[in-house]
C-alpha cells in the first residue's frame, strides 16, 4: 500500500466532511476516541448557551422553559436509532456502572428461582464488580457471579443461570460477540440478557430490537462523543417495562415526581430507571454531540472503521521492524469492533513515546497497545502518518528512554 492509494481512500470517503464538525488539536493523530470521543464543535456553543443563558439568566425557569426535565428522555430517544431501538425503551442517565446495578437487579427479580449471573473472565472490570457488590448485598442464594472464557459461553448456558451479562466488544482485544445468536441461545434456556454496548454504540450497527435483547447499557463519552464523564444510557425492552422493578427508586423515576408523595410509585415505563436529578450541563453536551449523527449511516461508519483498521494492520505488517508487535485482535474484521490491540513487552513505553510524538493511543495492562478507529473524524492519511511515527519510535528505540516509563494515575 502506497501513499497515493491512501489519498485515494480519503477522496472516496463519504464521511470525510464529518471531520469538520469536530474540534481536533493540530499535530495530533487521535486514535483513542474509543476511550474519550473528540469534541464536536456544536458542543462548545451549546454548553456556553446552557451556562450563560439558561442557567445564568433563566435560572430555575429553565426546567420548563428549556425543557431540562425531559433531557434524559430526549437524549435517550436520540441514542435509540443508533442502537436499533424503537421509541420508549432508551433513557440517558447515570453511569454504566450504576445502570448495570439497576438492570442486574431488575433481571434477577424477573427471573426468580435462578441465581447465577454468567459473564466473561475478560469483561470490563466494573461490570464484574457491580455483580460482586450486588452479590454481597443479596447473598449468593440470590446472586452469584460465574465467569467463563468467551469461547465457552454457549456451553455454560445452564438452567441455574438467571442473567447473561456480556460486553459486545471486548475492551482489550476488540473481539465482537454475536448478539443475535447468543441472545437467542440464552432465551432458549430461559436466561435474560444484558448487553454492554460501551465499545459498540456509535462504532457499528447494533440491533437491540431485532435481536430481541432484554436489557442494555452503554456509554456517552466513547464513540458518542459526549465529553468526559458524559452520562450513560440504558435500554429496557418494552415487553418487560410493566413487570420490572429497580432498587434505586429515586424521585425522578416516580410516576409523579412533583406530587411529592411519600410512597414510591413506578410509572411502569422507561422513566422508572431515572434516579436523581440529571446533570443538565453534561446531558446538554451529549445532546449537542448526538446531532453529529443526524445524516450519518451507521453502515458507512462500520465500513470505514473496518477499512481504517485493515489499512493499519497491513501497514504494520509490511514493516519488519514492527514484527515484535503481535496483533491480539482477530484479523477477521466481521468479528472485531472498531479497535486493534497489539501486545509488546514495552507496550507502555511505546504508547508514551507515541503520545509525545502526537499519536494518541492507549495502554491496557499488562502489555497491550490499543488503537481506536473513529470514522467520523479519522482519515486514512492519519493512519498512514500514525504508522510512520510508530515505525520511527520503534526503529530509533526512542521508547527506551527513561521518561517513557513513568506511569500517571490514569493509563
Ligand atoms: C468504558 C466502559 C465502562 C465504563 O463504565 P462507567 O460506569 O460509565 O464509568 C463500563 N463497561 C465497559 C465495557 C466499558 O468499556
Amino acid at each position: 500500500m502506497n501513499f497515493n492509494e491512501i489519498v485515494g481512500l480519503d477522496k472516496a470517503d463519504p464521511l470525510a466532511s464529518k471531520r469538520d464538525e469536530f474540534e481536533l488539536p493540530a499535530h495530533t493523530i487521535y486514535l483513542d476516541g474509543n476511550s474519550l470521543g473528540a469534541l464536536p464543535k456544536a458542543v462548545k456553543s451549546r454548553v456556553a448557551e446552557v451556562v450563560t443563558q439558561q442557567w445564568g439568566n433563566d435560572l430555575i425557569k429553565s426546567w420548563n422553559v428549556h425543557n431540562w426535565i425531559d433531557l434524559p428522555i430526549h437524549v435517550g430517544e436520540k441514542i435509540a436509532p443508533i442502537i436499533g431501538a424503537a421509541k420508549g425503551q432508551v433513557i440517558c442517565c447515570d453511569s454504566i456502572s450504576i445502570n448495570l446495578f439497576k438492570l442486574l437487579s431488575s433481571a434477577l427479580t424477573l427471573n426468580t428461582g435462578r441465581n447465577v449471573v454468567l459473564s466473561t473472565q475478560d469483561n470490563f472490570p466494573t461490570d464484574l464488580y457491580m455483580v460482586q457488590g450486588l452479590s454481597d448485598l443479596l447473598g449468593t442464594d440470590l446472586c452469584q457471579l460465574k465467569l467463563v472464557q468467551e469461547q465457552h459461553i454457549k456451553q455454560s448456558l445452564t438452567d441455574d443461570v438467571a442473567v447473561l451479562l456480556l460486553t459486545q466488544v471486548n475492551f482489550r482485544t476488540g473481539q465482537l460477540l454475536d448478539m443475535q445468536t447468543l441472545t437467542k441461545l440464552a432465551h432458549d434456556k430461559g436466561i435474560l440478557v444484558i448487553w454492554d454496548l460501551a465499545h459498540s454504540a456509535g462504532a457499528l450497527p447494533v440491533e437491540l430490537d431485532k435481536c430481541n435483547v432484554d436489557f442494555a447499557v452503554g456509554c456517552g463519552y466513547k464513540y458518542l462523543n459526549g465529553g468526559p464523564g458524559s452520562p450513560a444510557f440504558l435500554y429496557v425492552a418494552k415487553r418487560h417495562q410493566s413487570a420490572v422493578k429497580q432498587p434505586l427508586s429515586g424521585w425522578m423515576g416516580h410516576a409523579k415526581p412533583f406530587a411529592f408523595d411519600a410512597n414510591y410509585q413506578s410509572p411502569e415505563n422507561i422513566n422508572q430507571y431515572l434516579c436523581g436529578t440529571p446533570s443538565v450541563l453534561a446531558m446538554s453536551a451529549l445532546d449537542a454531540a448526538l446531532d453529529v449523527w443526524q445524516n450519518v449511516s451507521i453502515a458507512q461508519v462500520r465500513d470505514k472503521s473496518i477499512a481504517l483498521a485493515n489499512v493499519f494492520i497491513s501497514l504494520v505488517q509490511s514493516q519488519s521492524c514492527l514484527a515484535d508487535l503481535r496483533l491480539c485482535s482477530t484479523e477477521n474484521s466481521s468479528q472485531r469492533g472498531s479497535q486493534l490491540a497489539f501486545s509488546h513487552e514495552s507496550a507502555f513505553a511505546i504508547c508514551q513515546a507515541l503520545i509525545e510524538k502526537g499519536v494518541i493511543a492507549d495502554f491496557r495492562a499488562p502489555n497491550i497497545l490499543r488503537f481506536g478507529f473513529t470514522p467520523l473524524y479519522t482519515s486514512f492519511e492519519d493512519i498512514w502518518n500514525a504508522v510512520g511515527i510508530l515505525v520511527d519510535v520503534v526503529n530509533t528505540r526512542l521508547y527506551t528512554e527513561p521518561r517513557f516509563n513513568l506511569a500517571g494515575k490514569v493509563t
